[in-house]
């Protein structure tokens, strides 16, 4: 027999909004969310900001309440892991028997990069994407204690920034620069030299070739030869798609799972959505993958809407923030292809955006606490208003009045 379901792979801020927006959109029939998670889906970002710093508890975390499922009628399968779909019959095989899908989307996030050195496996040695990763962090951050941060990226340095204000001893190994596949050289330069003034010890320009230790971690060797010692190492190196099922199922991969404008696999009767969706940027002429709750939310949005039969092709503008110590660091568009960078505000007050212009055109805003910045950024870029690098670094040009504009 026959299904006209939406069973839906992965309840993050993907799989949620879509769910969601398919009822706010008018969609009548069954829809199916299968979590291989056990807890109520919840909010990442949390896990390493308010969450790890104790200023948000669990209760915080979830994305919708309890009722919010069963009162949209949205049948949330949690602790239920995809293992297969059978294509020809439309048919998703889970460890807790197959679900029939009339149309089946993808939202399963991405998974860590592993650091294949020895001693990886050591106790003591942790990432951080979920509510028990970042528990078990937690637990652990206590003043005095040697943390040692391999990868600069969004979550390391924010871990870091969090332990090195309870009092840890932080110290953050990179091999490239700060932050270097997401943020320009003027925010990687800024955020080491504040990272720094606060404490947080770097080692850049090396890579790490194990981590050592009787039992449990005790210390990171690194390729200089050096070695630091260690009560905790966190390994933020980045991550990849969670496109497992789609590969098995044969559906086109490259950088994640290759979808179209709107959001389509190679089987039409598949979407893929959030973090493991590898989309076509028409602005830019390339194909991306992006991890970042706006990303998740409007791809969410976006197949919802087509298979409510309102279709429209994805462009939603990117924009992506991340707290690290004092620091708020927002961020809006994207940098490919930039070719001028102008600061507006003061770097050495810890206050500025870096605007950042391709062929004369504005394309990313990067503030550091500068939500005023950031807030009319994404209305200039997300309208294509124009700007003048003369004016963007002009502080008595009014940003707020063109955005309005
Ligand atoms: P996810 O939220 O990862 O959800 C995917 C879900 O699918 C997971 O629950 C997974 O367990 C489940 N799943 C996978 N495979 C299966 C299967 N076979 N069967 C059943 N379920 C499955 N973004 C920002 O914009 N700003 C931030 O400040 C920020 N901070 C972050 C901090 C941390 C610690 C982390 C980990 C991420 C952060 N991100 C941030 C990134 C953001 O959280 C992700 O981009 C977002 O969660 C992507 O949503 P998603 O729904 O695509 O994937």
């Amino acid at each position: 027999m026959s299904s006209s379901a939406v069973v839906i792979v992965g309840a993050g801020h993907a799989g949620v909004q879509a769910a969601a927006s398919l009822r706010e959109e008018g969609f009548q029939k069954q829809i199916i969310l299968v979590s291989d998670e056990k807890e109520l889906p919840y909010q990442r970002p949390p896990l390493s900001k308010a969450f790890l710093k104790c200023e948000m508890g669990i209760h915080g975390l979830p994305l919708r309440a309890e009722a919010f499922f069963r009162d949209n009628a949205i049948d949330l399968k949690l602790g239920v892991r995809a293992e297969r779909i059978e294509r020809a019959a439309r048919r998703l095989e889970t460890n807790e028997g197959a679900i029939r899908y009339g149309h089946l989307i993808l939202a399963t996030g991405s998974r860590h990069r592993r650091l294949d050195v020895p001693g990886v496996g050591l106790p003591g040695v942790h990432t951080l994407r979920t509510i028990a990763d970042a528990a078990a962090i937690r637990e652990r951050l206590k003043p005095g204690l040697r943390l040692v941060v391999i990868g600069a990226g969004f979550i390391g340095l924010e871990i870091a920034a969090t332990a090195k204000a309870l009092g840890a001893d932080v110290t953050v190994v990179e091999i490239a620069r700060l932050m270097g596949r997401a943020v320009s050289p003027i925010l990687s330069d800024f955020y080491l030299k504040a990272h720094s003034a606060e404490g947080i010890a770097f080692r850049l320009g090396v890579g790490v070739s194990a981590i050592k230790g009787a039992g449990k971690a005790e210390a990171v060797e690194l390729t200089s030869g050096e070695v630091l010692p260690a009560d905790l190492v966190v390994v933020g190196i980045g991550a990849l798609a969670e496109d497992g099922l789609a590969r098995e199922a044969g559906l086109e991969c490259a950088n994640g799972v290759v979808v179209d404008a709107f959001m389509r696999t190679s089987d039409p009767t598949i979407s893929a959505i959030g973090d493991c969706a590898d989309f076509p940027n028409a602005a830019l002429g390339v194909r991306m993958r992006l991890e970042s709750v706006q990303n998740a939310v409007d791809q969410g949005r976006c197949v919802a809407a087509r298979l409510a039969g309102k279709p429209a092709p994805y462009d939603a503008l990117a924009w992506f923030w991340s707290d690290q110590g004092d620091l708020k660091m927002q961020i809006a568009g994207l940098s490919h292809g930039v070719d001028q960078w102008i600061i507006r505000g003061d770097p050495a007050a810890g206050n500025f955006s870096a605007f950042g212009f391709r062929e004369g055109k504005l394309a990313v805003v990067e503030s550091v606490n500068r939500t005023g910045d950031h807030a009319a950024a994404k209305r200039i870029i997300g309208a294509a208003k124009p700007l003048t690098p003369a004016d963007a670094a002009n502080l008595a040009f009014d940003l707020r009045a063109l955005a309005k504009r």
